[in-house]
């Protein structure tokens, strides 16, 4: 077996793999569900990271929450989605990245998450991270590897 050329992989970090915030769609904590859903709809997206007014993240908002919020016992109560807050629905409780988490970091935490936010030491939100990127340049050093093998 020939020794294995080694390729950038385990030189990246978050930062070179995550889309960057400005190009990430977000809701505020204080937007109505209604505002959530609409942004939602429109992206396209099934999730969706919630921030506050200076930028730091607060959690995931998604469409099965808003909608499993708003179903009451045998209706979707639509009036709720004006009235409730993104931040009482949210998910709070998922893990995060640092821009400077190398690749395995990435990999591991993507793994029970279709995206996840990376966010610098004060909180502030910097981008996401989706499988893709992940998935690409693993493919590519799989690729290299099975080459270098005879
Ligand atoms: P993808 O791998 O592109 O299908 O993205 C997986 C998930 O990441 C999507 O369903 C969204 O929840 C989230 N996502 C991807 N790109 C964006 C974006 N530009 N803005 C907000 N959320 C995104």
């Amino acid at each position: 077996m020939k020794s294995v050329e080694p390729i950038e992989l385990f030189d990246l970090d978050a930062e070179n793999l995550m889309i960057p915030s400005d190009k990430v769609a977000h809701v505020q904590v204080g937007n109505p569900l209604e505002h959530a859903l609409l942004v939602l709809v429109k992206s396209g997206y099934s999730a969706v990271p919630v921030l506050d007014n200076s930028f730091k993240f607060k959690g995931i908002i998604g469409k099965t929450l808003i909608l499993n919020r708003i179903l009451g016992l045998e209706r979707f109560e639509m009036e709720k989605l004006s009235e409730v807050k993104v931040s009482e629905v949210m998910n709070a409780e998922i893990p995060c990245l640092n821009k400077r988490d190398n690749f395995l970091t990435c990999l591991k935490t993507v793994i029970n998450y279709p995206f996840v936010c990376v966010i610098d030491e004060e909180g502030f939100f910097e981008g996401i991270l989706t499988r893709r990127p992940i998935l690409k340049q693993l493919n590519k050093y799989l690729h290299v590897n099975k080459h270098n093998q005879s």
